[in-house]
């Protein structure tokens, strides 16, 4: 699969666990990447925390340095299916200008919509793609997640309540889960797509993820998962139905190529499922009251 992050540099407005910045979270991330040899992934960057604190360059500078790529992930990261194609475009093209020094070292000019929403009408969908077209982008989906937002709540819960042994213990089962969930993912591209696809992963660049960055990688390795450019994952023709469908479902793609074809497919591994209830109970205390989390949330409920 092709590895991939989303919303760097990190999120300037979120409290961190003490003794963590977005700078050091990125730091994290970028050293257990180098530790485990895998390169050249491209985060899909925001640009506000730019207006907020020029610093924060510093995350996107060091993240090129090391290797890796900067992609276009809007600037206020809007959600397409709750905001007018004009505000939309403009926020892209505003992202599109601050995230220039970066974008135009990469090998490729990828994009990737907030959510990963396409468009709830046929009108945005269009306008938003032509605008793509316009700025020469090509939109990279996501095959496999984690809900390590649910993930980074739960345990961040448990470490504040005492409940030590929990929180250990939470990292290892986070890692089985995640091996599993990539293997299903795997499974129901095929299902899809008729062939093994190469997959697109996602993380967010969040402190849980820095504990455990090292034992993910190390057990999908194990599983026979290697990474590879997102350019490679892109160029296949499972991926030429990106975009192509209305719908305000906050699903990966194979499953809402799936949804649009009248299968319904189960996004989470069914071995699973009891564990991610769990997972989303623990973290509902610090689960903040925003609207596109809500969705999100009662959607990965029902899925
Ligand atoms: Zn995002």
């Amino acid at each position: 699969m092709a590895f991939t992050l989303d919303d760097l540099p990190v999120y300037p407005h979120l409290a961190l666990p003490d003794g963590h910045t977005p700078h050091s979270v990125a730091a994290l991330i970028m050293a257990s990447l180098a530790r485990n040899g895998v390169s050249g992934v491209f985060a899909l960057a925001n640009s506000w925390p730019l207006d907020v604190d020029p610093q924060y360059a510093r995350i996107l500078d060091d993240w090129v340095a090391a290797g890796h790529h900067i992609g276009n992930h809007t600037h206020t990261h809007p959600l397409l299916n709750e905001t007018a194609a004009a505000a939309f475009i403009h926020d892209v093209s505003v992202a599109d200008e601050l995230l220039a020094p970066w974008i135009s070292k990469a090998p490729l000019r990828a994009f990737r919509h907030p959510l990963d929403f396409w468009g709830n009408t046929e009108e945005k969908r269009v306008q938003v793609n032509a605008h793509l077209d316009r700025l020469a982008y090509r939109s990279a989906d996501v095959t496999s997640w984690f809900y390590e937002w649910e993930w980074d709540r739960a345990w961040q819960y448990l470490l504040q309540t005492g409940r030590l042994e929990e929180a250990e213990r939470l990292k290892a089962e986070f890692v089985d889960y995640a091996a599993a969930q990539v293997a299903h993912d795997a499974k129901t591209c095929r299902m899809v797509f008729g062939h093994d696809v190469i997959g697109i992963g996602l993380i967010h660049p969040l402190t849980f993820f820095t504990e455990v960055a090292d034992a993910f990688f190390a057990r999908l390795f194990a599983e026979g998962v290697t990474f590879v450019p997102l350019s490679d994952a892109l160029d296949d023709p499972a991926y030429l139905r990106s975009g192509t469908i209305v719908t305000d479902a906050f699903q990966v793609y194979q499953i809402k190529i799936a949804a649009a074809d009248g299968r319904v497919l189960d996004a989470v591994p069914p071995t699973h499922k009891a564990l991610m209830e769990r997972v989303f109970e623990l973290g509902t205390p610090l689960r903040p009251p925003r609207r596109g989390m809500l969705v999100q949330n009662r959607r990965a409920r029902a899925s």
